[in-house]
């Protein structure tokens, strides 16, 4: 190929735009947002229609365009990489740099109204697929205001992929959040449909950002880290109370030299600073900014998918784990594997990890969710006192039990360490893990409920009310059908609050908020419409969780025998190829060699 530079035929930049720049709606307010700030704004609203399919209008304060600029900035460039089609679906390269408004342009109808302090009006500027149709002054305040009308109007190949407004929104909400979390200085709004979604004033203090965008209720839990490393290293912002985890990684927000960044290193630091404290499957709440000689990162390994490279890797990664470690230490929140508090399940032995579906991670939330939970009531600070899970509520089964099952034929020996249920089979030794069995019920229960029309709720009598990120609003806004059948009864309760007027019947009440929150994260996480199938499963489970009977509970004979009978209730054997072990046999000849008898 020669290399000589060539200006790009127009249909073409149009196809490099639409691949490479936009790829849905909360892009083009990704890009419009940074060229805000770029312009020194002080004030932005973002206003958006249809999930940002139909409007995304952003209104900034800025130092707005001149004539010239205003047609300048939707010109193209030149390149010497690609001449045709075929070239540009060899080739990934960088450098579409300083392209956004020209591809977004080309995908939608862009209205730009600019003016700048020197001139007396402004300039609009309306353009169709990228071509300009009309010009002309308006008088306007100085700033800029940049409207995209039907995006990927002119390609439904594109068109097509776009998600349900409520998830386009999401996607919107969480660039709005990323980009105020990082300037507390300048006033953020989003409007979506005429409802106001986000307020964000003009803060000085991070925290105070952080509580209008993620909830007043988080500050008390949250502490702040400040650190200096030397040679221009420093680390500050927020982190979160391990008791006030999540099941996602939706709360972790990390800065590198004020650009949000998602970075695989950044974010083992952390989950390694929080080794201890946070168990398995779940994390934190953390809003961090690092900050670092621009000469030892380079920012733009991936321009879209938030990567770095950093020169010193590991330099980088221990001063966070040591940051974060050392701000949580001292705090006095409890280990989880050490000690623990009267509350914990000190008592209860490692559990192996109960697969479903392909995800290893669900069951091992089961046990960790409940310690979790125990932790959070410990550490509580609300006024009220919350109880701990109640035991598993299991009807005594109605039918009589004139045929025994395999279970409660059993001969019942006793119990072991208040975890485990010791029965004889004829010659053979039963064990059986009380708190894996009334998962296994519970989560049989809620199934066999769920796929005959919907689980079993109960109406709360004072309806709770729980505040939750924009995100995991948004999921719960989209699924409230879903989550009728699963047995919660959910109210809209004005921004992304939610009153929870009932709740799955197997629940006890101090346990649902937790869950739904839980809930939330997950359904928010699948990002599409649709409970699929695995996800069902991930969230009856957290159920079963948040209902189970603990391990370390003595249970008397009677209690026994109701476990043994509701355990011949449950057909696991047919639904469950995977599950953790309920029941382990030990026969005589192995109990035998093990004497070195026989
Ligand atoms: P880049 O941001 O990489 O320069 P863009 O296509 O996003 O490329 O913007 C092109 C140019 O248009 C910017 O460099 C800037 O000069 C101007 N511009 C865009 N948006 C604004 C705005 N909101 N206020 C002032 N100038 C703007
Ligand atoms: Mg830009």
């Amino acid at each position: 190929m020669k290399h000589s530079i060539q200006i790009l035929p127009e249909h073409l930049c149009n196809k490099i735009a639409a691949g490479e720049v936009v790829e849905r709606p909360a892009s083009v307010v990704k890009e419009l947002l940074e060229n805000s700030l770029d312009a020194g704004a002080r004030e932005i609203r973002v206003e958006v229609d249809g999930g940002g399919k139909r409007l995304v209008r952003v209104v900034d304060d800025g130092m707005g365009m001149g004539q010239d600029d205003a047609f300048l900035c939707l010109e193209r460039h030149a390149t010497s990489k690609i001449r045709s089609d075929d070239d540009l679906f060899s080739l990934r390269t960088l450098g579409f740099r300083g392209e956004a408004l020209p591809s977004i342009a080309a995908v939608s109808r862009l209205t730009l109204r600019s003016r700048s302090a020197e001139s007396l009006e402004g300039w609009e500027i309306y353009a169709e697929g990228g071509t300009v149709k009309r010009a002309g002054e308006v008088g306007i305040p100085v700033g800029t205001t940049i409207e995209v009308r039907d995006l990927f109007f002119n390609t439904p190949a594109r068109r097509k992929f776009l998600r349900r407004d409520e998830t386009e929104i999401g996607h919107i909400a969480d660039i709005v959040t990323r980009l105020a979390l990082a300037h507390p200085e300048v006033q953020f709004s989003l409007v979506h449909n005429g409802r106001p979604l986000i307020e964000a004033y003009r803060q000085t203090r991070l925290s105070e950002r952080v509580g209008a965008l993620l909830g007043r209720p988080l500050l008390g839990d949250l502490i702040p880290l400040e650190r200096d490393g030397g040679e221009g290293l420093r680390l500050h912002g927020l982190v979160g109370h391990p008791g006030v985890s999540r099941s996602t990684t939706g709360a972790v927000y990390t800065f590198i030299n004020g650009r949000y960044i998602r970075d695989r290193v950044v974010q083992h630091a952390l989950l390694e600073g929080y080794r201890n404290l946070l168990e398995k499957g779940r994390y934190p709440v953390v809003i961090l900014f690092l900050e670092i000689d621009p000469a030892l990162v380079d920012v733009n390994v991936h321009p879209t998918k938030h990567e770095v490279r950093f020169q010193d890797q590991k330099l980088v990664h221990d001063f966070i784990v040591v940051a974060v470690r050392d701000i949580l230490r001292p705090s006095g929140w409890l280990p989880v594997r050490e000690g623990g508090d009267k509350t914990s399940l000190a008592g209860s032995p490692p559990l192996p990890p109960l697969t479903v579906g392909s995800s290893p991670a669900p069951l091992e939330r089961i046990q960790d969710s409940l310690q979790a939970y125990a932790r959070t009531s410990a550490f509580s600070s609300a006024a009220e006192p919350r109880r701990l899970p109640g035991p598993f509520r299991i009807s005594a089964s109605p039918q009589a039990p004139e045929e025994k099952g395999f279970f409660s034929s059993l001969e019942i020996l006793g119990q072991y360490r208040r975890s485990y249920v010791l029965c004889q089979d004829g010659d053979d030794l039963i064990l059986i893990d009380q708190h894996a069995a009334h998962e296994r019920i519970g989560f049989e229960r809620l199934k066999s409920q769920y796929s005959q029309g919907r689980v079993e709720g109960q109406s709360l009598l004072f309806p709770a009310i729980i505040e939750l990120d924009f995100r995991e609003s948004a999921a719960l806004a989209g699924h409230l059908d879903d989550l009728a059948r699963l047995g919660f009864d959910l109210e809209p309760f004005g921004g992304n609050a939610w009153a929870l007027k009932g709740v799955p019947r197997i629940l006890s009440d101090g346990a649902a908020e937790r869950l739904v929150r839980d809930v939330a994260g997950e359904v928010a996480a699948l990002g599409k419409s649709g409970l699929v199938e695995e996800a069902l499963d991930n969230i009856l489970i957290l159920m079963a969780c948040h209902g189970m009977l603990r391990a370390n509970q003595s249970l008397a004979h009677p209690e026994i025998e109701a476990l043994l009978r509701d355990l011949d209730q449950v057909d696991f054997s047919a639904h469950c190829p995977h599950g953790r072990p309920v029941m382990k046999r030990m026969t005589l000849g192995e109990i035998e060699r093990m004497f070195k008898r026989g």
